[in-house]
C-alpha cells in the first residue's frame, strides 16, 4: 500500500483496469467524474481539493483488489454526507448496490463513540458490524479512517487525540478480526504517534540505531536457511518479519520489557509454494536449530477464527538467542496481510451460485465476529456470547449521535423514556430521520429519533401503555399517573367510592369505617387508605371493586334478613301430606313463627346435628349437618342455627330411610318386617328386590321418634342371619 505517496485518480483506474473488465471500468470511472463533480468545490483541512481524499480511498480500496461496486462507493462514499446530493440520485446514477454501500458508511459516519472508561468499545465494534449490514461497508469505512489517520497531522491537537483514540478502540480491532493486518498496522503506528508521541518516537530511534547490526544478522540466518532448503530442493522465500512500533510498544507497556529484550528477538518469515513444503521447511528447521518447547504453534491445521494460517516456531538459534520463525504458503501470506479483503477480491464472472455463497460467507464471517474471542477470559467471552440476542435489539441514535440500545419493536415512547422520563412525560411527537412519525412507529436499526417535547404537554395518555413496549417506559407512565394527579386523584376515588356505596343502598357512614376502610385497603396491598382512594381515581381499581369488599360483610347480613323477611311472608299453612303439618319440632334461634320443613333429602330425627337453610319463599328447610346438599360453598350464606325443641319433640315422628342388603333367602323380607315391628315401629313404605348375585335390598322408610329410637330398629335388624348392611339413606 502506497502509504506515503498521494495518488492520482488515473492510477487508481489504472490498478483496477488490471483485475476489472472494461463494463465495470466503466463504472468506477464514471463515479470519480460524479465524485469530483460533486465535490468540486470543497476543500480539506489541508487545503487541498476535498477529491484527493475519496481518491485515496478508492485506491486503498482497489489494492485491495476489491468488487467495482465496492471501489466505486469508495469513491463516492461522502458525496451523500457533505453534498446535496441524495441517496435517491445515487440510486439513480448507480443503481441499488452502490448506493446501500454509500448509505451504510454514511450512517456509520453518525456513530459518535465515547471512551473506553464511559462505554464498552468491543460492544461498539460489534454493533458497528451489526449495522453495517454488507461487510463491504465496514472495508470502505475502514479504507476513509485510513486515509484519514494519514491525514490527520492536519486536525487540531483535540481531535488529533480523540480520532486516534477512536481508531485504537474500534478501528484497530475490527480490522484485526476482519484479517487485515496491512489496515491494522498501520492505523495502529499512526494512532500511537498521536497519542504517545514521546514514546512513538523513542522506539522509531532505538529501530533504526539497531537497524544495521540485526539486518546483517538476519541476513547470516536466512542465507544459511536458504542453502539447506536447496539441499532438499525447496523454493522458499525468506525475509526479516518487520517489527510493528505499536506492538513493540504494547509488549513494553503490557510486559514490562525493555526495547532491547522484545526487539532484539529475531523474526524470519519463510513463503513456499505448498502446504507440504511448510511442514517441510518446519523439519529443516528444527533440525538445525533445537525447539524451544511451547512455542510450536500449528495455525494450518487449526486457521485462526480470521482466517490466519501459518506455522509459528520458536527456536535456539545460531547466536544462541531465540529465533522465531514462520512458515506459510503465498495464498496464506496473502489472506494474513489482507485478511476477508482477500477472500473476497474480486474475481471476473461470478456466477450468481457464487454471488450466493458470497453473500454467505459475509453472514458467517458476521457470527464469527460476534462470537471470536481472542482474549482468554471466560466472561468476556459470555460477554460475547450475549451479542447473540442482538437480533432481538435495535440500535437508534440520538440525533447527537449517542447509541441506544433497544428492545426490537420499541417505539418512539421508548426511546424517548429511555432518555429520560421528564421527556418521556412531555413528549408530543416524534421524528425519524427527519420525518415525522407516529408514536406507535416501530423503530429500525441505525433510525436517529428526535424527540419532540412541549411544556404543555398534559403528560402521558392512557394509551401509551398500550404502545410503549418496555417495561422502563410502561412503569415510567404508570408512575406519572399515580403521582402527577395524587391529591386529585384521592379526592376523586372517594367521591366515587362513596357514589358507590349510595348506588347500592347502603349508609356510607355505616360502611365507611375506619377499621373497615384499613382492612379493605390491606386486602388490596395498599400502604393506606389515601393510596386506595388514589388508585379508584386514576383508574388502577374500579370503585366497584373496592366497595364491594367494604360492604361484603353488611351484604352477607342483608341478605340473610331479605330471605327472612321473605319467609315470614309466605308462611302458610302446613300441607297435609307430611308429618310436619304437625310442629316440625325445630326452631330457629331468635325467631318465631317461621315455616321450618324437614328436608327430604336427609330426613334428620331428633338428636341429628342439624342446621337451618333458608330457602327462597319457602321458609326455612332443615338438614343433617353433614347432608352434602348444605355443605357446599353457595349454602353458606343462607345457614342459620336451628336446634330441636327439648321435651315434646319425642312424640313426634320423622320419617326416616333405610336400605338394608342381605343374602336373598326365602322369608328374609318377612323376618325383617317382623323385625321392626317388634321394635314398636310403625312402617311408611316398603320395597324389595334382588340381584343377579343373589343380594337383597329393602329400601323402608320408617316412622322414628328420635336418632337412639332409629339405632334400636337398626341394632334388631342386623341380628337377622344373612344381613349384610343396614344404612340410613340420604337421597
Ligand atoms: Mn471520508
Amino acid at each position: 500500500m502506497a502509504k506515503d505517496r498521494v495518488l492520482t485518480a488515473d492510477e487508481v483506474i489504472e490498478k483496477v483496469s488490471e483485475y476489472l473488465n472494461a463494463e465495470h471500468v466503466k463504472l468506477v470511472e464514471k463515479a470519480y467524474q460524479y465524485a469530483q463533480e460533486a465535490h468540486k468545490d470543497q476543500y480539506r483541512k489541508s487545503g487541498e481539493p476535498y477529491i484527493i481524499h475519496p481518491i485515496q480511498v478508492a485506491g486503498i480500496l482497489a489494492d485491495l483488489e476489491m468488487d467495482p461496486a465496492t471501489v466505486a462507493a469508495g469513491f463516492l462514499h461522502d458525496v451523500v454526507e457533505d453534498t446535496d446530493i441524495t441517496l435517491a440520485d445515487m440510486k439513480e446514477a448507480f443503481g441499488e448496490e452502490v448506493a446501500m454501500l454509500v448509505d451504510g458508511v454514511t450512517k456509520l459516519g453518525k456513530i459518535k463513540y465515547k471512551s473506553k472508561e464511559e462505554q464498552q468499545a468491543e460492544n461498539h465494534r460489534k454493533m458497528f458490524v451489526a449495522m453495517a449490514q454488507d461487510i463491504r461497508v465496514i472495508l470502505i469505512k475502514l479504507a476513509d479512517r485510513l486515509h484519514n489517520m494519514r491525514t490527520l497531522k492536519h486536525l487540531p491537537h483535540e481531535k488529533q487525540r480523540r480520532i486516534a483514540n477512536e481508531t485504537l478502540e474500534i478501528f484497530a480491532p475490527l480490522a484485526h478480526r476482519l484479517g487485515i493486518s496491512k489496515i491494522k498496522w498501520e492505523l495502529e503506528d499512526i494512532a500511537l504517534r498521536y497519542l504517545n508521541p514521546q514514546q512513538y518516537y523513542r522506539i522509531v530511534n532505538l529501530m533504526k540505531r539497531k537497524r544495521a547490526e540485526r539486518e546483517q544478522y538476519l541476513e547470516e540466518v536466512i542465507t544459511d536457511v536458504k542453502m539447506r532448503l536447496n539441499e532438499i530442493a525447496i523454493k522458499a522465500e525468506l525475509s526479516g518479519r518487520p517489527k510493528h512500533i505499536y506492538s513493540i510498544y504494547r509488549k513494553m507497556a503490557l510486559q514490562h520489557k525493555q526495547f532491547n529484550e522484545i526487539y532484539d528477538l529475531l523474526a524470519v518469515r519463510v513463503i513456499v509454494d505448498s502446504i507440504k513444503d511448510c511442514y517441510a521447511v518446519l523439519g529443516v528447521i528444527h533440525t538445525c536449530w533445537k525447539p524451544m518447547p511451547g512455542r510450536f504453534k500449528d495455525y494450518i491445521a487449526m486457521p485462526k477464527t480470521n482466517m490466519y494460517q501459518s506455522l509459528h516456531t520458536t527456536v535456539i538459534g545460531p547466536k544462541g538467542d531465540p529465533l522465531e520463525v514462520q512458515i506459510r504458503t503465498k495464498d496464506m501470506h496473502h489472506i494474513a496481510e489482507y485478511g476477508v479483503a482477500a477472500h473476497w477480491a474480486y474475481k471476473e464472472g461470478k456466477t450468481v451460485d457464487e454471488q450466493a455463497s458470497f453473500d454467505k460467507k459475509m453472514s458467517w464471517f458476521r457470527e464469527i465476529m460476534e462470537y471470536q474471542n481472542d482474549s482468554a477470559d471466560a466472561e468476556e467471552f459470555m460477554e460475547s456470547l450475549k451479542i447473540d440476542f442482538f437480533s432481538d435489539m435495535v440500535f437508534i441514535f440520538t440525533p447527537k449521535g449517542d447509541v441506544i440500545e433497544l428492545p426490537k419493536g420499541s417505539v418512539p415512547l421508548d426511546f424517548a423514556y429511555r432518555i429520560h422520563s421528564e421527556i418521556g412525560n412531555k413528549t408530543i411527537g416524534a421524528k425519524v430521520n427527519g420525518k415525522m412519525v407516529t408514536l406507535d412507529y416501530k423503530l429500525q436499526t441505525g433510525d436517529i429519533v428526535e424527540i419532540l417535547t412541549s411544556k404543555h404537554s398534559y403528560g402521558p395518555s392512557k394509551d401509551w401503555l398500550k404502545m410503549a413496549q418496555t417495561s422502563q417506559a410502561k412503569n415510567k407512565i404508570k408512575q406519572f399517573f399515580k403521582k402527577q394527579n395524587r391529591e386529585e386523584n384521592v379526592i376523586k376515588g372517594r367521591e366515587q367510592v362513596e357514589r358507590e356505596i349510595k348506588n347500592m343502598d347502603f349508609d356510607v357512614k355505616e360502611v365507611i369505617t375506619l377499621e373497615n376502610v384499613k382492612r379493605v385497603a390491606e386486602k388490596f396491598n395498599f400502604a393506606n387508605e389515601e393510596d386506595m382512594y388514589a388508585a379508584v381515581g386514576y383508574n388502577g381499581i374500579t370503585a366497584l371493586q373496592v366497595v364491594n369488599r367494604l360492604t361484603e360483610k353488611l351484604r352477607k347480613m342483608r341478605d340473610q334478613e331479605a330471605f327472612v323477611e321473605e319467609s315470614l311472608k309466605d308462611l302458610k299453612p302446613v300441607s297435609s301430606q307430611s308429618q310436619s303439618k304437625k310442629n316440625s319440632g325445630v326452631t330457629v334461634k331468635g325467631i318465631d313463627n317461621l315455616l321450618i320443613r324437614l328436608s327430604r333429602c336427609c330426613n334428620p330425627v331428633p338428636g341429628d346435628d342439624i342446621v337451618g337453610y333458608i330457602t327462597k319463599g319457602r321458609g326455612v328447610s332443615v338438614h343433617r349437618a353433614d347432608c352434602p346438599n348444605v355443605n357446599d360453598e353457595e349454602s353458606t350464606d343462607r345457614l342459620i342455627e336451628v336446634e330441636w325443641e327439648g321435651g315434646t319433640a319425642d312424640q313426634k315422628e320423622y320419617t326416616v330411610e333405610i336400605e338394608i342388603s342381605g343374602y336373598d333367602r326365602q322369608g328374609l323380607l318377612n323376618e325383617v318386617l317382623q323385625a321392626v315391628s317388634e321394635t314398636k315401629t310403625n312402617i311408611s313404605t316398603v320395597s324389595g328386590r334382588s340381584d343377579r348375585n343373589k343380594v337383597a335390598k329393602i329400601d323402608m322408610a320408617i316412622y322414628i321418634h328420635n336418632i337412639s329410637h332409629l339405632h334400636k330398629v337398626v341394632e334388631r335388624i342386623k341380628q337377622i342371619p344373612d344381613i349384610y348392611s343396614v344404612h340410613r339413606i340420604l337421597n
